[in-house]
């Protein structure tokens, strides 16, 4: 494919996330898809399989494998099972195409120049050309359909697994962020704690997220009105299997305070801004991007404690793949500032 370095070169944006790698290839928008999880041999650390495979795997390995997820807080956690990872995704989201790629991959802001570097070489590692980063919330932006770099203010709040990340941002650049280390995972955590202490039952991981997505809600109120769910795990005190009927109150009540610490991050943000900046927002409204936007009533919740209209971005698990992707195309400018 020619393109801004010539003939069989792809330029491909990554969104390295802490609970899913989104790969996005120029010219073909995105390829690929899944859980940023690697299953790995105990004995010798041999990858056995990696993203949706390793993800199927979790709760059920033998003592043999392993679950990694190398990705902690939207950084590097484990590098050795990134580079695997890595080299996983690109090979498959390129299939046989020859050359190497040009990738741009997203890092959270506020990320130290250890881990950014690290991003970088492991991206390289793992099969890039050369390999660039660009800041989460500003790629979430681009990808939400936000006027980036026009004079005016935009709010973008993503809502991750790791981190809930909100920024404002105007003419080109990030004015002012901030992010949090709760988002998708510590709500599923909370649940998992709530169901353990009230019910004496310990359920899996990946069932206190089915939860989550099934019978969660942000508001107190839709969460009367929604009907419980069975749910099975270990008796805390038996060992036994057993089942008990969850309901979304619970589930209201597991999360609130998580939901609450967004909020107060979304308002010390707004505090923060300039006063042609706040009066941006409040035309235009907060967008909400990452899965954690998803959560049932939790864009209510927020216009509510705001008092500023918020609002869900298309497609908001594939925003910031898109806008990594989409900044691709003004690489010389971002080569220029790095
Ligand atoms: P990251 O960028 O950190 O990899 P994502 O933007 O992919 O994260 O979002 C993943 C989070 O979104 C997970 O914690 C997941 O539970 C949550 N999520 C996905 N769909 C929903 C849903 N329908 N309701 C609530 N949370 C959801
Ligand atoms: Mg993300």
């Amino acid at each position: 494919m020619n393109n801004l370095f010539g003939l069989g070169t792809k330029n491909i944006g990554i969104d390295l996330g802490t609970a899913n790698t989104i790969v996005y290839v120029d010219g073909k928008g995105i390829v690929l898809r899944e859980p940023s999880v690697v299953s790995k041999s105990t004995k010798n650390g041999e990858i056995i399989a990696v993203g949706e495979e390793a993800r199927d795997m979790i709760g059920r390995t033998p003592s043999s494998i392993e679950i990694v997820r190398p990705m902690k807080d939207g950084v590097i956690a484990d590098y050795d099972t990134t580079v695997a990872m890595l080299k996983y995704f690109i090979g498959k989201a390129l299939g046989h195409s020859s050359g190497k790629p040009y990738v741009m991959v997203c890092v959270p802001t506020g990320i130290t120049a250890v881990e950014k570097r690290a991003v970088i070489d492991a991206t390289k590692v793992a099969g890039a050309r050369d390999a660039y980063v660009i800041e989460e919330p500003f790629a979430a932006a681009i990808g939400a359909g936000l006027p980036v770099m026009d004079p005016t203010g935009s709010m973008v709040v993503d809502i991750g697994g790791g981190t809930t990340d909100v920024a404002t941002i105007s003419l080109g650049g990030i004015v002012s962020s901030r992010s949090v280390r709760i988002a998708g995972d510590k709500l599923n955590e909370f649940i998992y704690q709530y169901v353990r202490q009230k019910y004496n039952l310990l359920i899996g991981e990946r069932t206190a997220e089915q939860l989550k997505w099934d019978i969660g809600t942000a508001s107190p109120e839709v969460a009367e009105s929604i009907n419980s769910v069975p749910v099975r795990g270990r008796d805390l005190v038996t060992g036994l299997p057993k089942s008990v009927d969850v309901t979304a109150v619970d589930i209201n009540t597991a999360i609130g305070e998580g939901i609450q610490e967004i909020i107060s991050t979304i308002k010390e943000t707004l505090e923060e801004t300039s006063p042609e900046i706040a009066a941006d927002v409040i035309d235009h409204g907060i967008v909400l991007t990452g899965g954690g936007a998803l959560l049932r009533n939790l864009a209510d919740v927020i216009a509510d404690a705001t008092q500023v209209p918020v609002s869900i971005a298309k497609d908001p698990l594939d925003c910031v793949a898109v806008g990594t992707g989409e900044s691709l195309k003004s690489i010389d400018i971002i080569k220029k500032k790095q």
